[in-house]
C-alpha cells in the first residue's frame, strides 16, 4: 500500500519561472507542492510532510540556510531531506549547504535530467528509512505495532493524558486456551487464529490515536486515548464479539466452541498521582480477574 503512493516533493523557489520548471519536472513522478518563499516552505513543510524538498537558496525573506536550520529545529520537520538548489557555485557554498544537513546541492543552471536522478536516488533512500522503521515498530506475524512501539507511544500518551487532563484508558487481551488451541490444531493454525485476532483488534480501533500492539506471545494490547471506561468498555465488548463471530472452531477449549478473548482494562484517572507502570500492572491485574473468574469475559479495575 505505501508502495503505491506517490512520493511528495515541495519546490521552494522565489522566482516563478524556476519554480514552474522544477514542478513540472517532477509532476509526472511526485506530488508536488510549490512554496515561493521561506515562510510559506515552513508551513507547507509542516502541515503536508513531503518526503523531499528542493530548496532554493537565495530567496528574499529568508535564505535556503535559515529555512534549513528551522526546518532541523522543528520536531514536525527536522527529517525531510532537502536538496539545495542554488545559484552560488563556489565550493564553500556547497559546503555550508552539506554541514548543515542537506542531503544534496545543484548549482544553476541545473540539468534537468541531473537532477530527476538526484531527486530520485534521494527519495530512494527516504523509502529506505521508512521501511526499516516500519520493520523495527511492527510485530512481523501478525502486523501489529509490536512491543517496543507500544512502549513508546504509551509513555507519549500517558504524559499527554496527564498534562490534559483527559482520560486514557488500556486494555490487555488473552486469547483463550491458546496452548491447547496449538496443541489441538498446530502452530501454522494457531498462527493464522493470532493473526485474524490481530486483524479483528486493528479494525476496532476507531480513532487515529488508538492502537493495537502484540504485547507478547498471544497478549494484545489496546491504547485508547481519550477515551473513559465505559467507551473502551464498549470497544473491547464489540471486539471480543467480533473475534466470537469469527467462528474458528477450537474444541479444546473448555470456554466456548469457538476461539474467544479474555479482557481486562484500567482508565486513567489524570486526578490522581499513578505511572504509567501503575497503570499497565492494573489492566495486567484486570485480565488476570477476568481468567480467573472463567474467561471469555472483561473485567475492568474499578479503582481508577
Ligand atoms: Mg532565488
Amino acid at each position: 500500500m505505501i508502495g503505491v503512493e506517490m512520493q511528495k516533493v515541495l519546490v521552494a523557489d522565489d522566482d516563478a519561472v524556476n519554480r514552474d520548471v522544477l514542478g513540472e519536472l517532477m509532476k509526472p513522478e511526485y506530488t508536488v507542492l510549490l512554496a515561493k518563499n521561506g515562510a510559506q516552505t515552513l508551513e507547507r513543510a509542516a502541515r503536508h510532510q513531503p518526503d523531499l524538498i528542493l530548496l532554493d537558496v537565495l530567496m528574499p525573506d529568508m535564505d535556503g540556510y535559515e529555512v534549513l536550520r528551522r526546518l532541523r529545529a522543528d520536531p514536525a520537520t527536522e527529517h525531510i531531506a532537502v536538496i539545495f538548489i542554488s545559484g552560488l557555485d563556489r565550493p564553500e557554498d556547497e559546503a555550508t549547504g552539506l554541514k548543515m544537513g542537506a542531503a544534496d546541492y545543484i548549482t544553476k543552471p541545473f540539468n534537468q535530467t541531473v537532477v530527476m536522478a538526484r531527486v530520485a536516488l534521494h527519495l530512494q533512500v527516504v523509502r529506505q528509512r521508512r521501511m526499516l522503521e516500519r520493520l523495527a515498530n511492527v510485530d512481523g506475524l501478525t502486523e501489529l505495532a509490536n512491543r517496543r512501539r507500544f512502549d513508546e507511544v504509551y509513555e507519549m500518551e500517558y504524559q499527554r493524558a496527564r498534562r490534559s487532563g483527559r482520560p486514557l484508558s488500556l486494555a490487555m487481551l488473552d486469547i483463550d486456551a491458546f496452548k491447547q488451541y496449538n496443541d489441538r490444531y498446530g502452530h501454522p493454525a494457531g498462527d493464522r487464529a493470532l493473526r485474524s485476532v490481530a486483524r479483528a483488534a486493528a479494525k476496532a480501533m476507531r480513532r487515529p490515536g488508538d492502537l493495537a500492539a502484540r504485547y507478547g506471545g498471544e497478549e494484545i494490547v489496546l491504547l485508547l486515548p481519550e477515551t473513559d471506561a465505559v467507551d473502551a468498555g464498549e470497544v473491547v465488548a464489540q471486539l471480543r464479539a467480533s473475534v466470537a463471530a469469527l467462528g474458528i472452531a477450537h474444541e479444546a477449549s473448555h470456554v466456548a466452541p469457538v476461539l474467544t478473548v479474555s479482557a481486562g482494562g484500567a482508565t486513567l484517572d489524570p486526578g490522581k498521582p499513578e505511572s504509567p507502570a501503575a497503570l499497565f500492572e492494573a489492566a495486567d491485574a484486570a485480565l488476570y480477574r477476568a481468567k480467573q473468574a472463567g474467561r471469555n469475559r472483561t473485567s475492568w479495575c474499578a479503582t481508577r
